[in-house]
């Protein structure tokens, strides 16, 4: 894949001394699964581009990733890795621009601490994250960004957009910054297997990235995802960035983490999403550390409790084996270090009898279960949760029928899916919560979920229980989550 550096700097032929590459000359570097090429496509006083074309070989990639490379066969020999700007494109960038990314200039050093004005086209880069996640990832290194998102196939528009963009980057800064901005954010957006992952990474991201990753707004997304599911290495590079005493930190600075761009990226963000972040966040303030997700699905919460140290005990407990299948899945749990795996528990049960095993928690979530079970059978989760399990804190979310008006592809009186039985009300809601509360002796507050409308409320909504504290009539919750209106 094709990465072009161009400059309009005067003389612009001060590039190829910076690169250390003859512009007269095609030349080759060898890289473990193929080559690169670098070529000069225009060279004048006034504009030189210098190109970098990726050649990988796709037999050769599987011959590298070796037995344990890939868990799926197929995918070793069908994939885009050839076709893309990637983890590669770093490693070829580090070896034929290796004297301009460390800052040196044999002929001309003085070079080294010039700002240009560079534009940089990367064709066909992936990008989990969209339009959105360039803007997050470039715009506060001070690029201006053009991209170009790709049709899955022109041939058939229905198909929908890609994830493959072609990227223009302009930015006047020194070559070294730029070459460093690449190195560590290409890999940042394709967020696939790195084939480069070990424990001398952390050293090559701080070296390459340290003098600007220390104030980047997104920081934390950047060094998770370039230390790709290594969160132990994750954390130690933290440790070192985060050498700032923590006091002079901006505490009203925006941070970007992997979940706040889930919002971002959509420009409504996804409601499921948002469900899931408030029932963690409602868990993490009431710190609670033994948490039972109730009606866990697919694993879709479990997996966000499982990023917070504060959880010591995670059970998921679903009646369907099918979802919990996939639960499995996505946890990862057959490949998680012997500490971690202890920490996480699937298992299958129904929430309309009482079950043991769902008793010792100080935490649980019913994230959009209640409205799966014939309101009959209501009766017997609220035993089996609030009588016989008894955590000290509950969260159940569950739609606002009331929102259901504003979707205009749902016929009026239909519900948002197919296995709801019932869809309710804030009144209803709130009525079923408050009795449940009085006869449990638990507390209960309600918070909205997503968009908001004046008249008909928010698109979901949550109670949140507290247990009231034995022999008084104290609210169990801490002061965070009595804040209703927050
Ligand atoms: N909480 C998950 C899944 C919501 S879908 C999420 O937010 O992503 C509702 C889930 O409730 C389904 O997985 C369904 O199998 C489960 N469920 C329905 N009735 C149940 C019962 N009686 N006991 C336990 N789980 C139940």
């Amino acid at each position: 894949m094709l990465l072009t550096i161009t400059t309009t700097h005067i003389p612009a032929d001060d590039l190829s001394f910076l690169l250390h590459k003859h512009p007269g000359r095609i030349q080759q570097v060898e890289l473990s699964a193929g080559k690169a090429h670098i070529f000069y496509p225009e060279v004048n006083a006034r504009l030189c581009t210098a190109a970098l074309l990726l050649d990988l070989d796709p037999v050769g990639l599987v011959r590298n990733a070796g037995p344990k490379g890939n868990d799926f066969a197929l995918e070793q020999y069908v994939n885009d890795r050839p076709y893309v700007c990637s983890s590669f494109m770093s490693a070829a960038i580090a070896k034929a621009y290796s004297s301009a990314l460390n800052g040196r200039c044999k002929d001309k050093p003085e070079l080294v601490d010039v700002a240009m004005p560079f534009v940089v086209k990367l064709s066909v880069l992936p990008v989990r994250g969209g339009e959105q996640l360039l803007k997050t990832l470039f715009e506060p290194l001070g690029y201006a960004i053009t991209a170009t998102q790709h049709p899955l196939d022109p041939a058939f528009p229905d198909w929908g957009m890609s994830r493959y963009f072609t990227v223009e980057l302009s930015n006047t800064i020194t070559l070294q910054q730029l070459l460093s901005h690449l190195y560590v954010l290409i890999p940042v957006c394709d967020n696939d297997k790195h084939y480069w992952i070990a424990r001398d990474e952390i050293e090559k991201l701080l070296d390459k990235g340290k003098a600007w990753l220390e104030t980047h707004t997104a920081q934390e997304l950047i060094v998770r995802r370039y230390l790709k599911n290594q969160r132990a290495l994750a954390n130690k590079a933290f440790e070192v960035l985060v050498s700032k005493d923590e006091t002079e930190e901006d505490a009203d600075e925006k941070t970007v983490t992997e979940d706040t761009l889930a919002v971002l990226i959509e420009p409504k963000p996804r409601i499921h999403d948002l469900r899931l972040l408030a029932a963690r966040d409602e868990l993490l303030a009431a710190g609670a550390k033994r948490v039972a997700d109730l009606g866990c699905g697919e694993g879709k919460l479990m997996k966000l409790l499982m990023a917070e140290k504060q959880f010591e005990f995670l059970l998921g407990m679903d009646v369907s084996y099918r979802s919990l299948e996939i639960a499995q899945e996505r946890l990862k749990l057959d490949r998680l270090p012997e500490k971690q795996r202890e920490r996480v528990q699937l298992i299958q049960g129904s929430l309309t009898y009482r079950d043991k095993r769902l008793e010792g928690f100080d935490g649980a979530a019913l994230v959009e279960v209640i409205e799966h079970l014939d309101q009959p059978r209501l009766a017997a989760l609220e035993l089996s949760v609030f009588e016989y399990a008894r955590p000290e804190v509950v969260v159940v979310t569950t739609p606002n029928a009331e929102y259901n008006v504003k979707f205009e592809n749902l016929e009026g009186g239909k519900m948002r899916h197919a296995d709801h039985r019932f869809e309710w009300t804030r009144k209803q809601f709130e009525a079923w919560a408050t009795d449940v509360a009085l006869k449990h002796n638990y507390d209960v507050i309600f918070k909205p979920i997503g968009e908001s409308d004046p008249e008909v409320g928010a698109l979901s909504q949550m109670a949140v229980f507290g247990l009231r504290v034995k022999g008084t009539e104290q609210f169990n919750l801490n002061s965070e989550i009595k804040n209703v209106d927050q």
